[in-house]
């Protein structure tokens, strides 16, 4: 992953300390390992909690094979996908998520190594929803639906991103409450904000 690219990332000082050993864009390698983290796990991928969840619920799907991100994913890799797409669906139909909307999708330029699909509730109410970034990769069309991903690798056999200017764009969005039209000055009072969205 080149240095240029993480210039426009997400990711807070929090996120990127380095841990023992190796660079922090290698950390969900590490968290698949803690059974502090994994929620489940089968022959083809592993569960865990986001360790910095942006929502109130928020895990994140890995495949067992080392793919580092959507770039890489090829034809051959459907099955994968697919899979990864049905074991998302089956955890937002647990029990505990039942009053909730959830979101199964990929950030069309990933922070972290290794293919992950994010699992997130649709509330947003997480200390660690800290700034515009982190907003808008979960609100806006940075945020790319499982379900258009495998329909666009069906179609032209790998996954069509958007370009690195759409990105900075979709960053770049004026704040905007995801559930109203509410438009907040900046992210304490988006913060503020979204509480009344949430369910008691
Ligand atoms: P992405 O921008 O799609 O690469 O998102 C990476 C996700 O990984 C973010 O939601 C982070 O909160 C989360 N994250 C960062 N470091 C770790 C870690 N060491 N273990 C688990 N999740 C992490
Ligand atoms: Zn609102």
């Amino acid at each position: 992953m080149s240095k240029r690219k993480h210039e426009n990332k997400d990711v807070t000082n929090e996120e990127k300390k380095l841990k023992p050993s190796g660079h922090w864009t290698t950390g969900l390698l590490k968290t698949i390992e803690d059974p502090k983290y994994i929620v489940s796990s089968d022959d083809l991928v592993t569960v865990i909690k986001d360790v910095y969840p942006k929502a109130e619920f928020h895990y994140l799907i890995l495949p067992k094979e080392d793919i580092s991100s959507l770039k890489s994913v090829k034809k051959d890799h459907l099955h994968l996908l697919n899979h990864m797409e049905a074991t998302a669906n089956k955890l937002v139909a647990e029990e505990k998520h039942k009053h909730r909307n959830f979101k199964i999708s990929y950030h069309a330029e990933a922070s972290m190594l290794r293919l992950h699909l994010h699992v997130i509730s649709d509330d947003m109410n997480s200390p660690c929803v800290k700034t515009k970034k982190h907003w808008n990769s979960f609100n806006t069309d940075f945020f790319l639906k499982s379900t258009d991903v495998i329909e666009g690798l069906k179609e032209n056999g790998k996954v069509i991103l958007p370009s690195r200017d759409e990105c900075k764009k979709y960053m770049e969005t004026p704040l905007k409450c995801h559930k109203c039209e509410y438009l907040p000055k900046h992210m304490p009072d988006l913060k503020r904000h979204i509480l009344k969205h949430v369910e008691k």
